[in-house]
């Protein structure tokens, strides 16, 4: 007895058994519409399962075989099981989650899916068999079809009024195959017109691409390591092209939604032939659809997305590129916590291509892997332009700070202004001020839902939290104390956007942050005025930092950068020094000399004179020795048990008895389990906050130990108790 084994979107970690009733192996990886509870949910058909013993459960059968889309191939359906089960997370779900939403419902597709009709094997024998004795609508439907294949539903429906459904009882019985053609999303217009011009390769440039093409086709991993302005987009390019020619599909993934446009304009005009096709979060629910099938139907050739894209059925894959592979935002922070980047060389080793990751400051796990020979390491070390900007740190501890700025700083944007040049400031901090502070009773305003303080938005006149949204009317006295003379404490986007705005009257500023660019038309307007050099001073965060590439921006200045130096995460520094290394990369990327000043206290600090020396691999060589005397990451292997409840205690409580499990489960001292503590940001939205973090020094070994102990965690959760498993966190 067979039964027919579907995923469905429940935290529930298993599959669920129905009859087959029209499902048949053909069908799997297909979407199905099951009974489950009082309605009919759609699934995915994960495939058959035989069944001894005698029935006595009572099986419902699959109520219908979504045929309206391609099934999801094998081998997106064995990624998902693996990643389902490395990330401990219910494999319904995770199937499920893989699918743009639109699909994940039922009813119609979206309106542009036009749908034609074709005979299956058996459809074309009834149609050259001996006319019935009676014509019957389906009869010349059949007909129709063996005459002309691929027809679309309209002259078919022109049969007689009866014609749809005689269409959809032929579609059901398998005589005749609907399929969908999909005109890819309308694609907006090139936001720059990039040139054509197709520069010479450097050497270095040469060398890895065909260091990446030359491989016959197998699975090959390539860490490009390639300074900030070396050029790595004309290397991916040059491979893209390659695999193209070969009558590949290219996967191209970048960390942010904000990168996209830009990089969609350029590799329009560039490789202009090809079927571009993006894939990301800030598409319509009707686009995104389309986009995937599109990709899945192998008529799209590139797919440019963000980490959701990596797992888009792709039947011809013949490249993968990660751009900035060491972003974090590649790390999903709910749900299914995958890490894109790693699901990704999951992918390429899994279809036997090569992927190429590329950063300028790689992951220390990227690294170590190249170091050890499992990637293979390209370099980039020259720009073409033939300069590095120069960089130069200003302590803080010896000038005079006007609103966060040093007066070098503020000598520095008075010169780059009459040089008729764009500066940038770049300040990690939105809002006006991080803190309000009563200077009478030592009162700080904080987030009645969180422990983080509250950020004071000035031009809204009001106190956000930055944590949960939160918002509340600025006071105009102390809620303590009452004392009238409340004071904004530390710097952030907005007030420097003020001071700089008496400071130099006559430059046109812009501010770009998150509360700055909310909507994608607000930033594409933004780069627009950028790229037009309609703007002298650029105020903004990390926003900034990525992958623009702005040819006038010639200075760049790095206010309050010391903060991450005394965290308590051991990925901090590695995060700081990527970061300014990314920032000081947006300095000088035209003809001009670019020139970067970073503010700090601690002029002397080893990751400051790493950033100044610009040398990559020095930092990560000297983090790397740390982090192996530390045994931390890439030299073990971390989970991390989050949990949350609003009765104060109980997450604690419930870690303790995770813990006490979980040491009694580890046999061997290869595991090692922690003691539970408060969250770094103890209280979010009302909830406490608390984790649990285990260690092995292999990653098979922590994987065993994960599965033995994630399923006892459920019964000692309770219901008052949200938790989750995070393998391989980010942030600790
Ligand atoms: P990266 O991504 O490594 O920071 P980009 O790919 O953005 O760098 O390239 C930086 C600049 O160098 C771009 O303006 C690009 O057009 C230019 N460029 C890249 N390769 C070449 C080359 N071989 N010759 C001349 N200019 C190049
Ligand atoms: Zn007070
Ligand atoms: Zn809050």
């Amino acid at each position: 007895m067979e039964i027919a084994r579907v995923a469905i979107d429940v935290p529930v970690d298993t599959l669920f058994d129905y009859l087959p009733g029209p499902a048949t192996a053909a069908d799997v990886g297909r979407r199905v519409l099951v009974p489950f509870g009082r309605t009919d949910t759609v699934g995915v058909l994960h495939g058959f399962a035989a069944t001894e013993e005698p029935f006595d459960r009572k099986l419902k059968p699959v109520a219908r075989v979504l045929q309206d889309v391609q099934p999801l191939d094998d081998r997106i359906l064995r990624l998902l099981d693996f990643c389902a089960r490395y990330y401990h997370y219910p494999l319904g779900a995770t199937v499920m989650g893989a699918l743009p939403p639109r699909l994940r419902r039922t009813g119609a597709l979206p309106s542009k899916l036009a749908k034609v009709y074709a005979l299956s094997e058996s459809g074309r024998k009834r149609a050259l068999a001996q006319a019935p004795a009676r014509i019957s609508l389906q009869w010349r439907i059949l007909r129709l079809l063996a005459v002309e294949d691929e027809t679309g539903s309209a002259p078919l429906r022109a049969l007689g009024p009866g014609a749809p459904a005689a269409l959809r009882r032929l579609v059901t019985a398998r005589y005749v195959e609907e399929k969908a053609l999909v005109a890819p999303a309308v694609e907006p217009a090139p936001i720059i017109a990039y040139p054509i011009l197709r520069p010479t390769l450097t050497q270095e440039q040469a060398r890895a691409v065909e260091a990446i093409c030359g491989g016959d086709e197998q699975y090959r991993p390539w860490l490009l390591h390639g300074i900030t302005g070396s050029g790595k987009t004309e290397v991916y390019l040059r491979a893209l092209e390659q695999a193209l020619s070969q009558g590949k599909q290219v996967l191209y993934l970048v960390p942010e939604i904000n990168l996209t446009p830009q990089l969609e304009a350029f590799l329009r005009s560039r490789a202009a032939e090809a079927r571009l096709i993006p894939l990301h979060s800030g598409l319509g629910e009707g686009d995104r659809a389309r986009n995937w099938i599109a990709a899945q139907r192998g008529e799209a050739d590139i797919i440019l997305g963000t980490r959701l894209a990596v797992f888009t059925p792709i039947p011809r894959l013949g490249l993968i590129v990660v751009d900035e592979e060491h972003d974090a935002s590649f790390k999903q922070q709910e749900g299914l916590r995958y890490s894109a980047r790693d699901v990704a060389v999951m992918r390429a080793r899994q279809a036997g291509i090569p992927i190429v990751l590329g950063s300028a400051t790689p992951a220390l796990e990227s690294y170590a892997q190249a170091l050890a020979g499992r990637y293979g390491l390209l370099r980039l070390n020259s720009r073409p332009s033939g300069r590095s900007p120069a960089i130069s740190l200003v302590d803080t501890g010896r000038e005079c700070l006007q609103e966060g700025l040093s007066a070098t700083v503020r000598k520095a944007l008075v010169d780059c202004l009459d040089r008729g040049e764009q500066g940038l400031v770049f300040i990690n901090r939105r809002g006006y001020a991080p803190a309000l502070y009563c200077r009478a009773c030592r009162w700080i305003a904080g987030c009645p839902r969180c422990s983080s303080r509250l950020v004071v938005h000035l031009r809204d006149r009001k106190l956000a939290c930055h944590g949960c949204g939160h918002e509340e009317r600025l006071p105009v006295a102390c809620v303590q104390c009452g004392n009238q003379d409340l004071a904004p404490v530390g710097q952030g986007t907005q007030r420097v956007e003020q001071f700089l705005a008496t400071e130099f009257p006559r430059a046109r500023l812009l501010r770009v942050d998150r509360d700055s660019t909310r909507g994608k038309i607000v930033w594409q307007g933004m780069r627009e005025e950028i790229a037009a050099e309609r703007v002298d001073i650029l105020v903004g965060t990390q926003m900034l930092a990525k992958g623009h590439d702005f040819p006038k921006l010639t200075l760049v200045a790095v206010l309050n950068a010391d903060s991450a130096l005394f965290s308590t995460d051991f990925r901090a520094a590695e995060r700081l020094f990527a970061q300014l290394v990314q920032v000081a990369g947006r300095a000088g990327r035209g003809s001009r000399p670019g020139e970067v000043l970073i503010q700090t206290e601690f002029p002397d600090h080893p990751l400051f004179q790493a950033v100044l020396a610009q040398d990559y691999d020095r930092f990560a060589q000297a983090q790397l020795a740390e982090r192996r005397r530390a045994r931390f990451p890439p030299f073990s292997y971390q989970a991390l048990l989050r949990a949350e409840a609003t009765r104060s205690g109980a997450e604690l409580d419930f870690l303790e008895r995770g813990a006490a499990e979980g040491r009694a489960l580890a046999l061997d001292s290869s595991v090692r389990v922690y003691d539970p503590v408060p969250a770094l940001r103890a209280r979010v939205a009302g909830l406490d906050r608390a984790q649990l973090l285990v260690q092995a020094e292999a990653r098979a070994k922590l994987q065993a130990f994960l599965h033995k102990w994630c399923p006892s965690l459920g019964a000692l959760a309770g219901r008052k108790v949200r938790w989750t498993v995070d393998v391989d966190p980010l942030d600790l």
